[in-house]
């Protein structure tokens, strides 16, 4: 069986940028809802429920095919969110540690162009999906993936997650993803980031 995984700060813990009533309506209602689905889809799947999410999503051919699409869209959600919640954190306006840094200049050219590629591939992903930090064979790279789709299926690790589904930001922003995305430059992790990016 799958969790709710819980949040690691309070719900308020990222306000201004991200409202407290989003964070419970997201966490609360749709990651569990993903949860939810995501057992359900596995039900007397006793051998896949023991396996970590990450497993199942990095290889979806070995899920059985009456099921497939659902761990895929339910798994994928599952993740997704549980990565989101920890790509954020109370401590606001964090700069990059220094190996994530050094890495990002590396590839990008400066943090700001990473900033700007970033941000333009969430504008650029139209309807609901997610974008992605991650390191594949050559490096870091910016990915987007649509829907519930993770970097798994590509043989790529995430660093860093946006969630680009309106209900992440249109209580707050409305229609405006750009002020969204601007607002959650402030609360993510680079801590996080750069720990996962060390592991590598
Ligand atoms: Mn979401």
């Amino acid at each position: 069986m799958y969790t709710l995984p819980s949040l690691s700060y309070k719900y308020d813990a990222l306000e201004p940028f991200i409202d407290t009533e989003t964070m419970h309506i997201h966490h609360d209602k749709h990651h569990e809802i993903y949860t939810k689905n995501l057992n359900d889809a596995l039900s007397g799947h006793d051998d896949l429920l023991r396996k970590p999410i990450e497993e199942l999503l990095r290889d979806l051919p070995m899920i059985p095919e009456d099921i497939r699409t659902k761990v895929k869209n339910f798994g994928g959600g599952y993740y997704n969110h549980s990565f989101f919640w920890q790509c954020m954190s109370p401590r606001h306006d964090q700069t990059p540690g220094e190996a994530v840094k050094v890495g990002l200049e590396k590839t990008f050219g400066s943090f700001s162009t990473f900033q700007e590629e970033f941000t333009k591939a969430s504008l650029r992903r139209f309807g609901s999906g997610w974008t992605w930090l991650v390191l594949d064979e050559k490096g870091l790279a910016v990915v987007d993936t649509a829907n519930q789709d993770t970097p798994f299926s590509e043989g790529k690790t995430p660093l860093l997650c946006l969630d680009l589904w309106e209900h992440a930001y249109y209580l707050k922003y409305r229609q405006a993803r750009s002020e969204y995305i601007q607002a959650w430059w402030h609360v993510v992790d680079w801590e996080h980031v750069d720990e996962l990016y060390r592991k590598k």
